[in-house]
């Protein structure tokens, strides 16, 4: 799009004499453009940088949504999330390189296995639709590079980790530990380059602090709170506290808000005698994800 720009267009030319000339070359050859770039050029640089920020969220995020599904589906198994291509969990046939495109391969085989034509469900297309719009909504929110790869980076970790505590009621602590040690040098670099050393501080007390809070509640709730909400929330303080120590809070509030308004609402409508427990999990990730990406102030400190 950029580069268009700067095509000659001899044609279209406005104006011609002393007053172009007095331009430098850089303005000159921006001037050169086309009645219909002309238009898009008064919307302005901002606009093109928005949708070409947005695209690449998308299209990024689909492609790491795709191993998010990948990790939520293999990691519970005990598999490998590096090596070994994906199979058909009925015929044991790998699927071909042209059915691993984000979203498009579900669209075009309708959510089948290419040669059993068993169903593959929709786990995976929801993940890749899922990852590729937090991409798209953080590469609105931050504009230097190494802030956004450290906010992907928790992304795709609690995407994963969201998935497998829904299907099996765990946070594995590979994921949180990998997630974390990648996170954590990437949010270190960013307190330095964003010139906020103070961040790392805050984001190291937000680790602390959470973990101390979230233990202190897994002792007294007795069994409501599951280890693997304590384990995970270390990492989810880290980035919160990275924000400032207002989204410490506001990020746990409404995970506990959200999860008890779902958890009410599921307790209502669930046939009688059927007790299985509502993971935490996805609760933690929404209300850590609203409060690092939206300025939700709870506290009224802004
Ligand atoms: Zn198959």
């Amino acid at each position: 799009m950029w580069l268009s720009r700067a095509e000659p267009a001899t044609r279209h030319e406005r104006g011609s004499g002393r007053a172009d000339r007095q331009v430098g070359p850089e303005l000159a050859a921006d001037r050169q453009v086309g009645p219909e770039l002309a238009a898009d050029r008064q919307v302005g640089p901002e606009l093109a940088a928005v949708i070409a920020r947005l695209i690449l969220g998308v299209v990024l995020g689909a492609v790491c949504g795709s191993f998010a599904a990948l990790v939520a589906d293999r990691v519970p198994r005990g598999e490998s999330v590096v090596t070994g291509r994906s199979a058909c969990r009925t015929c044991r046939h790998q699927v071909e390189l042209r059915d691993l495109i984000p979203i498009v391969s579900w669209v075009v085989l309708r959510g089948r296995c290419r040669t059993c034509r068993t169903s593959i469900g929709m786990t995976s297309p929801i993940v890749e639709v899922v990852t590729a719009a937090l991409f798209a909504l953080c590469a609105l929110r931050f504009d230097e590079v190494i802030v956004l790869v450290a906010h992907w980076v928790l992304c795709i970790g609690l995407v994963s980790l969201s998935v497998i505590d829904l299907f099996t009621m765990k946070l594995p602590r590979r994921i949180i530990h990998v997630t974390a040690s990648i996170g954590l040098p990437l949010l270190a670099l960013a307190s330095l380059s964003t010139d906020r050393p103070d961040r790392l501080a805050t984001a190291m007390v937000g680790a602390l602090g959470s973990f101390g809070v979230m233990l202190m509640l897994y002792v007294v709730s007795a069994g409501s709170l599951g280890d693997g909400d304590v384990r995970i929330s270390p990492l989810l303080g880290l980035y919160l506290g990275w924000k400032d120590g207002a989204a410490v809070f506001s990020g746990f509030f409404l995970a506990f808000l959200s999860g008890a308004v779902v958890g009410i609402v599921v307790v209502a409508v669930r046939p009688a005698g059927s007790s299985r427990a509502i993971p935490f999990g996805p609760f933690l990730a929404l209300g850590t994800i609203s409060a690092v990406l939206f300025d939700v102030d709870l506290l009224g400190t802004a």
